[in-house]
């Protein structure tokens, strides 16, 4: 890589009209038709360009900018930057100013290279140019958009991309399709710039400002890519930089203060640091040491410029003012120190081209291998297909091989003609010693070919000989088929097995079932057995029942006739009649309690077997009840018979106890009456014996009680094991239709 050095231009400025008043004497010179300066009396500095005091924009453009302005269309990073004094004309010379209202003549560097890079994009119709500007400053360390104010300084960084080159992340860049467009752009920067009024200068710039254009250049059309191949369109991107530098100042006569001191303070630390860098890099002896370029953001900014892979011009601008001789001097020493620097200016291409180029080729080599994969996958898909389990590559390879053996055969039968062939020309046809040699040559080759071919045949087969090629053909046939059936035949066997299961596990199922079934219905039994002895039971208490309600009336009649004779004709000769009930009296209990009654109740009792278990559970709670309506009965006929008189006493307080009861007694009157009586005449042998009976009829109700309890107790067993019945029966019933259904489709696979 070729190294140049950074071109150095020193321009004197004229005198200004203020100057030429205060009668300032020029200590500045251009030597003439050299390239030297001369400062002071003999200090003489010789630099790449000289411009005097007369020299014009033009020429200092043509001079310096123009080659530049080539370099970048070439695709190299450029970057011109004007150093100096505060009001030595760096602003006038880069073209920074108010540009719209400096006429054409005056015009600085920037307007002149928008020019010209426009006027070489029309010159250049074969190539795309994509135009993008930016301009940032630099103002006491902070960055600036110039292009975009709202963009806060901390959005804004400074970065080096992967070739090293340096690029503020977060700077609009505008794209821009003429120079007009450039020009408004810059104008509208320029406005916005930091600048100031001192001693020195009206408007001086209080900022290092940065202008950029970036050029992406793309080839229209290439002849490689007219036949269509992969070759791509080359792009270039490349930068100029326009630097416009805050004036190196000294503090004392530009007679800042407060805030311009500040800046003044900020913009000396800048410049200082450039000349350290300046100094670093110009230095030979200090070549390889370290470069300061991060001790300010303007070096940063600069990296590629100035030692870097820029192509490079400072102007370095200068009073010729006697007035600012020191700042003079120590500019175009800055300059002289700045000749040193060298570069290594390098081509652009785009990261994005260098990629492209890097996936097109990738796609090439991909296209390539697509191909060739392509090409024998054609040949392998089938047997990737056939190698997903070990008996589909079995015949695959059976398959290969019948249809080698096939080939083989062919071979074999064109040798075989082709060498009787021969031998009959050998001996027909004259030939010299050299054919005979080779025809023999030939024969012994097809000879042991031939054995060859039978020796494998042999081996491999074990019997028969080519012959038997395709009978071999429709066997390997025949075997496949066989194999397809066993297959088919594994997989209605794992089918059959599989219902076999099903049906067996059915069939348990159902045995089981039945096994439940039928001690459902020996409970049943049991319970209906139980029913009918606690049926019995009741019959024989009802009889007992019925023996003791005679008595009882036989004994009321006896009573009754010994009252009559005490007592004569009365009332109550009606009572055995038509004895006092505590429950409603109805057609359906009155039978019970008549004699008549109870040849009908045993009616039913002597064959119970021959009714339902409806009939009998009904027979049976009609029974109870009436039972217990007797019961009932009895004891109230007792006890209204054998009260005494304290029991009518407390006839109130009954009467809340057992309201139903009392009840009963008031509607009674006249019976009441009658046995009062009859208890006054009761004697003492009558009492007890009435006692003792009285006793038995409440054993009696409980023993009933006890039994109505078990009869219920035993309803509901009977009710659900009728149930349990009902359902075993619904369930039964469905696994036997599962088993038809079963039965039916194992069929229908047969
Ligand atoms: P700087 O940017 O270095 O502070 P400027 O570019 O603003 O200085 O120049 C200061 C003044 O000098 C301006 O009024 C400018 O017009 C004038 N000037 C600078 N250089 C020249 C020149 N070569 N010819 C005529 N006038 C100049
Ligand atoms: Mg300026």
């Amino acid at each position: 890589m070729e190294e140049i050095p950074v071109k150095v231009a020193v321009r004197i400025r004229p005198l200004l009209c203020k100057e030429i008043l205060h009668n300032h004497q020029v200590c500045v010179r251009v030597i003439p038709n050299t390239q030297q300066i001369i400062i002071g009396r003999d200090r003489v500095f010789t630099f790449d360009f000289v411009f005097g005091k007369n020299s014009t924009q033009d020429e200092v453009y043509n001079t310096c900018i123009k080659p530049l302005v080539l370099s970048l269309i070439e695709g190299y990073n450029v970057t011109v930057f004007a150093y100096g004094q505060t009001g030595s004309g760096k602003t006038y010379t880069i073209g920074g100013g108010h540009v719209a209202s400096v006429v054409e003549g005056q015009k600085g560097i920037i307007p002149r290279a928008i020019q010209e890079i426009f006027q070489n994009i029309s010159e250049n119709p074969s190539t795309d140019f994509k135009i993008k500007v930016s301009y940032i400053e630099v103002y006491k360390e902070d960055l600036r958009d110039l292009l975009e104010l709202e963009t806060s300084m901390k959005d804004l960084h400074i970065r080096e991309d992967e070739k090293g080159n340096t690029v503020i992340v977060g700077a609009k860049e505008c794209q821009v399709e003429s120079a007009d467009e450039v020009m408004s752009l810059l104008e509208m920067g320029n406005a916005a710039r930091h600048t100031g009024t001192t001693q020195m200068n009206e408007h001086s710039s209080r900022s290092h400002a940065i202008f950029t254009i970036s050029i992406c250049q793309v080839e229209k059309n290439t002849e490689a890519a007219e036949d269509g191949s992969w070759c791509s369109r080359r792009h270039i991107v490349s930068k100029f930089h326009f630097v416009d530098l805050a004036g190196s100042e000294r503090v004392m006569k530009t007679g800042n203060t407060g805030e311009r001191f500040k800046e003044s303070i900020q913009i000396n630390s800048g410049l200082l640091a450039l000349g350290n860098v300046i100094s670093a890099l110009g230095d030979p002896r200090r070549k390889s040491s370290h470069i300061p370029y991060r001790d300010a953001k303007i070096t940063r900014l600069l990296k590629d410029s100035l030692g870097g892979s820029a192509k490079t011009v400072m102007i370095t601008c200068v009073s010729p003012s006697s007035l600012n001789f020191d700042e003079s001097l120590n500019s175009l020493k800055y300059a002289n120190r700045a000749r040193n620097i060298r570069n290594k200016p390098i081509l652009n291409f785009s990261p994005e081209s260098d990629r492209m180029d890097e996936m097109e080729f990738e796609i090439k080599l991909l296209r390539e291998a697509l191909q060739s994969q392509q090409a024998s996958s054609m040949s392998q898909t089938s047997q990737i297909h056939r190698e997903e389990t070990p008996d589909n590559r079995i015949l695959f390879l059976e398959e290969q091989v019948a249809q080698l053996q096939g080939e083989c055969l062919g071979y074999q039968n064109c040798i075989e003609e082709a060498f009787t062939l021969l031998v009959e020309l050998k001996d027909a046809v004259r030939l010299n010693q050299k054919q005979q040699h080779k025809l023999q040559e030939w024969f012994n080759m097809t000879q042991e070919v031939r054995k060859s071919i039978l020796t494998s045949f042999r081996g491999s087969r074990g019997i028969g000989n080519l012959e038997e090629g395709p009978q071999h053909i429709t066997v390997i046939q025949l075997k496949r088929e066989l194999k397809k059936c066993q297959c088919a035949l594994a997989a209605d066997e794992v089918v059959f097995n599989k219902k076999e299961l099903e049906v067996k596990e059915l069939k348990n199922q159902v045995q089981m079932m039945v096994q439940e079934n039928k001690e459902h219905v020996l409970s049943l039994k049991e319970a209906q057995k139980v029913n009918r002895l606690q049926n019995e039971k009741i019959i024989e208490q009802q009889l007992l029942l019925d023996q003791m309600s005679e008595e009882l009336t036989k004994l009321n009649l006896s009573m009754t006739s010994s009252a009559k004779e005490t007592c004569g004709d009365g009332p109550d000769a009606r009572i055995p009649e038509k004895r006092p009930y505590t429950v409603p009296f109805d057609t359906r209990l009155g039978h019970y309690i008549c004699i008549p009654a109870r040849s009908d109740a045993r009616k039913v009792y002597t064959s119970p077997s021959v009714y339902s278990l409806d009939r009998v559970v009904a027979g049976f709670r009609t029974r109870s009840q009436m039972l217990l309506g007797h019961i009932e009965e009895q004891d109230e006929v007792l006890h209204c018979q054998f009260s005494d008189n304290s029991d009518e006493e407390s006839e109130g307080q009954e009467k809340s106890e057992i309201g139903h009861q009392s009840h009963s007694w008031i509607q009674k009157p006249g019976s009441v009456c009658s046995l009062v009586e009859l208890n006054d005449i009761h004697d003492q042998t009558q009492k007890s014996s009435l006692e003792n009976e009285d006793l038995k009829v409440e054993c009696l109700q409980e023993s009933q009680e006890l039994n109505l309890q078990k009869l219920r107790n035993s309803e509901l067993i009977l009710t659900e094991a009728k149930q349990k019945m009902r359902e075993l029966t619904i369930n039964i019933n469905m696994k036997e239709d599962l088993i038809k259904e079963l039965m039916k489709t194992g069929n229908s696979i047969l």
